[in-house]
This record gives C-alpha cells, structure tokens and sequence, in this order.
C-alpha cells in the first residue's frame, strides 16, 4: 500500500507540490483554508480533501505543510484543529513553510512529547520550481525520520537535504535569502546605470551575464528588469517576512547584515509604491522613479 500523506496548504507553491505527491502514486488528502481551492485540487488532481488539518492528519504517515508565516504555521500545527491533535505516534510532520528557526524548535519540541517527528523543511526554487518538482529543499531535524520522508519530499524536489537538528532547515534559507538580498540590488544598479550610461542596456546584459557577474537572477530576471514586469517571481511582502526573520535571527546571534537591512528598507519603499505582490525584482521600481 502507497504510504498516506496529507498536504497543508494549497498556495501557489502547495498546490503543484501536493499534485507531484498525487502523480508519484502517494494516497494524498489535502487541507485548505479557503475550501475552494481545495475543491479546486480534487477535481484536478483526484485525492481527498478534509474540512480541517486535523481531519486531514488522522491516520497519515506524512503530513506535509505549507503555510504563510510563524503564526500560520502554529495555528495548522499546534491550534485545536491542527494537525498534532490527530497525527499518530511515529508519523512524521515536515513544515515547508519559511518560517523562523524558534517555530521550527518549538514545533519539533511540542510534536516529540507525541512520539510525533518534525523536520523543519523551507523551500527555494520559487513557483516555478514548484511547478516542475525542482525544488531544493533544505532540512533541519533528526536523521532516521529524514531518511524516511526524503523520497516523500523528492516528489517535487530536485535536492532534498538534511543540515542540521530542528531550525537547521530554516536558518539555511535565511542564509540563502540574505544572498538573494544583496544580489538583486546589484542587478538593479547595473541595470539603472547601464540606462543612464546610455548603453543598450539588453546588450550589456547579455554580454556580461557571459562572464562573472553571471547569477541566477541575471540570467532569468534581467529581461523583465528592463521590461519594468514585475508579476512572475517571489512576492515583496513575502520577501520582507523572511528579511524580518534573518534579522531579527542577527539581532540574536551576533550576526552583521547591513546590505540585507538597507534592501529591506528598500523593499519597503517598493511596498509603498503599490507593489506588495510584485515580484523581488521590482528593487529596480525605486531607482527609476
Ligand atoms: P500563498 O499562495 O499565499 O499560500 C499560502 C497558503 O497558506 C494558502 O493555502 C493559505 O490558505 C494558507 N494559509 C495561510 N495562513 C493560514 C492559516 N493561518 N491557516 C490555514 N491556512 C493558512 O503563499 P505561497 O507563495 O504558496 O508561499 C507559502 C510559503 O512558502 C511562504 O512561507 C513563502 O514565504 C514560502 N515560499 C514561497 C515561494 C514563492 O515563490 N511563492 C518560494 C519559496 C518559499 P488560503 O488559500 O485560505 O489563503
């Protein structure tokens, strides 16, 4: 019998991830607030859905989470209806969502008292990498539930890896949000310069993207940099919770990060130009005022 798993979440990241699960052969039940949606995956995916996230857990192997933020991960996990109050000794519960290295203790904390394991599981490689089951999924937890639910996560994923004990997962992804931060700054004062300097800005761009300014975001945002579209990628507001985690995690562990605080700022300055959900390439807005 194919191992049972429930998926939490059915966001623009939740929703493909949960149908890899389901294409993979995985007797899948999923959970969304807003039902519709859930509804929505049934019909496109087959499976079950359940009213709430406890219904949902009740006899899984694996449940699978993807929330919002710190107290969305709380509410789905450890409120009333939340999946802890159902999932049996020995299943095991991975939480994708970006969230801060505390939740994830506390979470892995609340679900050993159970007999319950917890892997602390954020995510990059953005919707697309959802979309095509390219994620790289970055763990923090003990290492035989990891061994069990790593092909269960390799649904969707293109790495799965275990860093660390409980919060691991979620401080690598600041780490990795602290280098996007940096980079895409750049990338938008390259491009504004290279528009005031006069140069065809798609021409340099496509030669120095040869040579070792090369990075991902140049070599898959530059184009719709100059395009001034902003609707494809990582939303601001989202950008801005993780900016928050990191720093508030610096704040605690000694840690400089200026560069990360400056865009913050910056990105609240996108935030008051109407761009919640633009994506993170939109720093460039602010230079072409
Ligand atoms: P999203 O589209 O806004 O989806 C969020 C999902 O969480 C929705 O299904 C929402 O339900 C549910 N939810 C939120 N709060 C809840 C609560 N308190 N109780 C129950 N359900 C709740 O977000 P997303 O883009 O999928 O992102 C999800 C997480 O992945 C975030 O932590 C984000 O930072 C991270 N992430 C996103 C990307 C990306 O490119 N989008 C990339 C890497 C990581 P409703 O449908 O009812 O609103």
């Amino acid at each position: 019998m194919s191992a049972r798993v429930a998926f939490v979440g059915l966001g623009v990241m939740g929703f493909p991830m949960a149908g890899h699960l389901k294409a993979k052969g995985y007797d899948v039940t999923v959970y969304n607030r807003t039902a519709a949606k859930a509804e929505e995956w049934v019909k496109k995916h087959g499976g079950k859905s359940a009213p709430t996230p406890a219904a949902a857990a009740r006899d899984m192997d694996f449940v699978m989470t993807m929330v919002g933020n710190d107290d969305d991960v709380l509410a789905v996990t450890t409120g009333s209806d939340g999946v802890l109050a159902a999932m049996a000794k020995g299943a095991i519960l991975v939480d994708h969502t970006t969230a801060s290295a505390d939740v994830a203790r506390k979470v892995f904390g609340l679900a050993k008292d159970k007999g319950i394991a917890f892997i602390d599981a954020p995510v990059s490689g953005g919707q697309a990498g959802a979309e095509n089951g390219k994620l790289t999924v970055m763990c923090g937890g003990e290492s035989a539930p990891f061994d069990r639910a790593k092909p269960v996560m390799d649904s969707y994923a293109r790495a799965v890896t275990l860093l660390g004990a409980a919060g691991a997962g979620q401080l690598t992804k600041m780490v990795n949000q602290v280098c996007i931060a940096g980079r895409v700054q750049g990338l938008a004062e390259g491009i504004a310069f290279a528009e005031k300097a006069g140069l065809d800005a798609d021409l340099v761009l496509d030669v120095i993207s040869k040579g070792a300014a090369q990075s991902w975001q140049m070599e898959n945002r530059w184009k719709t940099m100059t395009e001034g579209h902003f609707t494809h990628g990582f939303a601001v507001n989202w950008m801005r919770k993780d900016l928050s985690i990191c720093l508030e995690t610096a704040r605690a562990n000694g840690a400089h990060l200026p560069v990360a605080a400056l865009v913050d700022q910056f990105y609240s300055e996108i935030q008051a130009m109407g761009g919640q959900r633009w994506d993170t390439s939109s720093l460039i807005a602010r230079l072409e005022r």
